[in-house]
């Protein structure tokens, strides 16, 4: 085999320290997986007010301590903790970048009170950015690849092709720069350039310039050496259409020869019915039938009747735009006339929260709703659910319609991004693994939850639907591949 490469994946948020949403998955399992593929591969992140000390045993890194680091005209100073993040196989070590003014406070991005984004999200990340390539040098750890991941880390190959691109420490150091969500884009106001130290001809439309504004992700689409993003189908999406490009599908196309798209995998330890100590009875494909004890202890749990042949339809989602949550509302009523049962977890916008509480208030015996956070009632609903829903506006790659096919739920899904890669559509001859339907529109919805309903009442075909999504290999080993042979071309 080749040398292994040395690899620094930065990202905003890990897995099991600190989650809003699937990046988080995908930076625990990730360099896990590229680990066991023989590289040395270690994760930066920012040590958040809300990481626990003891449970994480997270430790001060000596030599790394009081690294100066220049926001604008000021100097801020960044310590260096250390922990790990460790499944059976690999153990990764997490370099968390610390200051209690910037990351000392229980947020990640918002303030959990008011719920609006900190003001300060350029300086905090900013410090970090640079926090990351100070540490390095500290550190004397020089990898092959900063692999950087949305728009928290773009400023790392900006800094790089930069005020540090006569380092002779950098020299040799290529960066990969993912994109996991575009639509959260950084973007501030033209005075926070200021604070970033970058030289002044950064600032134009073929730097980080948009619109006026400084862009953090738009840094990362322009000075990184490859871009890749989680799906081939979103790939695509984000470079052909201003829909889903967010005013940067320019850029994107580009950029086009160097875009990648490598599907997310999913972590088969933390997900696996078999295995899953969260659920009410653990099964396999050839005991499908103990799914049904888990759909009473589902239904339990949201105080609602069990019946063997009603079939449930599960969602966990974060309560945003994107997940295609207008769509149910508007056919809410025409969804629950049929004999089923509706089961959310969700936390997220004011809007959608109220929308499905009286949704819930209406229907009391056929809708429960959980607000809040919870993995254990996440695994609960994969495991109990015999639909899962996930109509997404888009979806860079999507983790649970993945999760759903490993337990044997079946995915009912709207074709955009990792939804159209992973799912295959279901058609009367029971091929397929779940249901999907294209246009954006209600009633493209409504009509693919009836299809779902009425192969539901063929309990033989349905199985074989079930066993085709538990079949489904989805596990890191050939992503990471992937990863690893792209930072292979970039180190060549
Ligand atoms: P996104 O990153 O857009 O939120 P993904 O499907 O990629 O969507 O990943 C979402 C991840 O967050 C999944 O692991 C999902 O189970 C989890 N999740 C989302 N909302 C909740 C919640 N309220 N409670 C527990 N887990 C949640």
């Amino acid at each position: 085999m080749s040398k292994p490469l040395n690899v620094l994946f930065v990202t905003s948020e890990v897995e099991p320290f600190v989650k809003t949403g699937g990046l988080a998955d995908v930076s625990a399992s990730l360099p896990q997986a590229i680990k066991e593929l023989g590289h040395e591969i270690r994760i930066a992140a920012p040590r958040y007010g809300s990481i626990s000390e003891r449970k994480f045993k997270i430790h001060d890194v000596i030599r790394l301590k009081e690294i100066e680091i220049p926001i604008g005209e000021q100097k801020k100073v960044a310590n260096v903790n250390s922990s790990f993040i460790a499944n059976t196989k690999a153990k990764v070590q997490v370099y968390f970048i610390a200051s209690k003014e910037y990351f000392g406070r229980h947020g990640i991005y918002a303030s959990q009170e008011t719920k609006k984004d900190y003001a300060d999200n350029d300086e905090r990340f900013i410090f970090f950015s640079r926090g990351v390539l100070e540490t390095l040098k500290r550190l004397g750890w020089q990898p092959d690849v900063i692999h950087c991941n949305d728009w928290q880390t773009g400023l790392i190959p900006a800094y790089l092709k930069t005020i540090y691109s006569n380092d002779p420490f950098f020299k040799n150091v290529k960066t990969v720069f993912t994109i996991h969500n575009l639509a959260y884009q950084g973007v501030f106001p033209a005075a926070s350039f200021k604070k970033t130290g970058l030289p002044d001809s950064a600032f134009t439309p073929e730097g980080l310039e948009f619109y006026g504004k400084m862009s953090f992700m738009k840094a990362g689409l322009v000075y990184s050496d490859v871009i890749t993003t989680v799906s081939e189908k979103y790939a695509e999406e984000i470079r052909t259409s201003a829909e889903y490009g967010c005013g940067l599908e320019g850029v994107i196309q580009k950029r086009k020869s160097h875009l990648h798209g490598i599907v997310n995998g999913i972590d088969h330890e933390i997900w696996n019915p078999q295995t899953d100590t969260l659920i009410a009875t653990r099964y396999d494909s050839h005991s499908i039938e103990s799914k049904s004890e888990n759909k009473k202890a589902l239904l339990k749990k949201f105080n609602l009747e069990f019946k063997e042949s009603i079939p449930i339809i599960g969602m966990i989602s974060r309560l945003v735009d994107q997940k295609g949550l207008d769509l149910i509302e508007r056919i809410s009523e025409d969804m629950i006339k049929a004999d089923i049962k509706f089961v959310l977890l969700g936390a997220g916008e004011k809007q959608y929260q109220d929308f499905f509480e009286s949704f819930h208030k209406k229907h009391p015996s056929k809708v429960g709703v959980y607000f809040g956070y919870s993995d254990e009632i996440a695994h609960l609903i994969e495991a109990g659910s015999d639909m899962y829903l996930m109509p997404s506006k888009y979806e860079p790659c999507g983790l649970n319609q993945m999760y759903s096919l490993r337990y044997g739920t079946v995915p009912i899904v709207r074709a955009t991004g990792g939804l159209e890669d992973t799912i295959v559509d279901v058609d009367s001859a029971t091929s397929g693994t779940g249901f999907k339907f294209k246009k954006y529109e209600a009633k493209e919805l409504l009509k693919a939850i009836h299809r779902a309903l009425k192969m539901y009442q063929d309990q033989n075909a349905w199985k074989k639907i079930m066993r085709n999504g538990m079949a489904q290999d989805f596990s890191w080993e050939t992503s990471a591949k992937k990863y690893a042979t792209l930072y292979r071309t970039l180190v060549k």
